[in-house]
């Protein structure tokens, strides 16, 4: 049962800092740290640090040097910061990327103006994840001034890269042993996900580029050449064929959210074949050669189901057969990254604490997801090994809501600090995503 009386009071102060977290929340969108090229970053980690050092944690900024896209002009900035409690226990982590995606065309806001009308904040990051990182400093300190003598720590960080792969962010600070195992116990990733989603992991993706090989001549006189482009054509037509509808009738016991990515799935992400694209500008004819090279990538999500090799080795497999079919057929295969699948075990404390808040507090049955897609969590389970991790946030991809009252079941300790909201008026303070005048 939870203690009534600490619960209202935590409650009491999350619902007094209202003001704040619409406040906060906003004055992070406006800082524009568009990735790429990666702005802003240094100013948004300032500012965190600036608002944490106030409420009593130890800051550490760290520049991910050296990492894809760190250079002077756009340093890899993240900002890890810790407050300890009064006693022995564990360190409860959250985690937010503080990059955001390009803004597009078609806002009828301004994309970094985080205009508040009708209870809604309007702005590029503002559910994904601008909201969150607010929540979880709302949160934390509004747990502090409640509960000062906690047992454990907490740690909130705001990191760098997520939305191209994290290397600058999560994934360097786990290097450098931020998430070790060790050092922190539970981690959650305040991604949009909604309040009542546990999300424990995500599918698997290996990345890599096909080549196959031609031998270049006049376009006249194609006989003499071997073109790539037409090896490559046999390759997508034996995809089509077979990989593709082999891939969709593997299915997963993980639970995908959306449903239709519980199978494999294969996208062509480019292809491009022969001479360069012209440059811009150019407007003369292209030259008649028969191609001697094409390339594709491709962007392979898998299922814990299924192994790294036995994925690289399918796609090995069609090639070998497609080679045997056509005599002069040469390939290469160059691995561009890969990702195993995870997902934390659904009786990780983790997750059995949350659960348990979704339900005291929220009144719902928590849903357990995993995401089509990866995000932080891959480097924290594999650089970091610290598998006690979640993603849970507020909001969703499809707009969303800003968390206005957690739980403080005692028996939850501090991993419920300020991870269960309770969502009392749908209308109050809702980040939503960009809204897209229609022509
Ligand atoms: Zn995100």
């Amino acid at each position: 049962m939870p203690n009534t009386s600490r619960h209202d009071r935590l409650a009491a102060a999350i619902d007094a800092r209202r003001d704040d977290l619409i406040a906060l929340t906003q004055d992070l969108i406006r800082i524009p740290t568009v990735n790429p090229p990666g702005e802003a970053y240094l100013e948004i980690c300032e500012y965190v640090q600036r608002r944490l050092a106030k409420s009593g944690y130890t800051t550490q900024l760290v520049r991910a040097e050296g990492t894809p896209g760190d250079s002077d002009r756009y340093p890899r900035w993240n900002l890890v910061a810790r407050r300890e409690g009064g006693g022995r226990g564990d360190t409860v982590h959250f985690n937010s990327h503080h990059d955001v995606v390009e803004t597009g065309s078609g806002w009828t806001f301004d994309p970094f103006g985080a205009e508040l009308k009708d209870g809604r904040i309007y702005g590029r990051g503002t559910c994904d994840m601008k909201g969150g990182l607010a929540s979880s400093i709302i949160a934390a300190e509004a747990f502090a001034e409640v509960f000062p003598q906690f047992d454990g720590a907490i740690e909130i960080s705001a990191t760098a890269d997520e939305e191209t792969g994290g290397f600058g962010g999560v994934a360097y600070l786990a290097k450098q042993g931020f998430f070790t195992p060790e050092r922190v116990q539970h981690v959650i990733i305040p991604e949009p996900l909604n309040k009542e989603r546990i999300c424990l992991g995500h599918r698997g993706v290996w990345w890599a580029e096909i080549e196959t090989k031609g031998r270049i001549a006049h376009g006249s006189m194609p006989f003499l050449g071997d073109s790539a482009i037409r090896h490559m054509g046999a390759v997508i037509a034996r995809m089509e064929d077979e990989l593709f509808p082999a891939l969709a009738k593997r299915t997963t016991a993980m639970p995908v959210v959306p449903p239709q990515a519980r199978q494999s799935t294969l996208n062509i992400n480019s292809l491009h074949g022969g001479q360069p694209e012209p440059e811009d500008g150019f407007d003369g004819f292209p030259a008649p050669v028969v191609a001697h090279s094409a390339r594709m990538i491709i962007d392979r999500r898998y299922l814990i189901e299924e192994s790294p090799e036995a994925v690289r080795q399918e796609m090995i497999d069609l090639l070998e057969t497609v080679k045997s079919e056509r005599p002069e057929f040469r390939y290469e295969v160059r691995d561009l990254w890969t990702i195993p699948p995870t997902m934390t075990a659904k009786d990780s404390p983790v997750v059995t604490a949350v659960a348990s808040a979704i339900s005291s507090v929220l009144g719902l049955a928590p849903e357990y997801v995993v995401s089509p897609g990866t995000y932080d969590q891959k480097h924290i389970d594999r650089i970091g090994r610290m598998h006690n991790c979640i993603a849970y946030g507020p909001g969703t991809a499809q707009g969303g809501l800003i968390p206005l009252r957690a739980s403080a079941d005692p028996k939850i300790h501090i991993v419920s600090a300020g991870l269960t909201y309770r969502w009392d008026n749908p209308t109050e303070a809702i980040p939503v995503r960009p809204v897209v005048r229609k022509n």
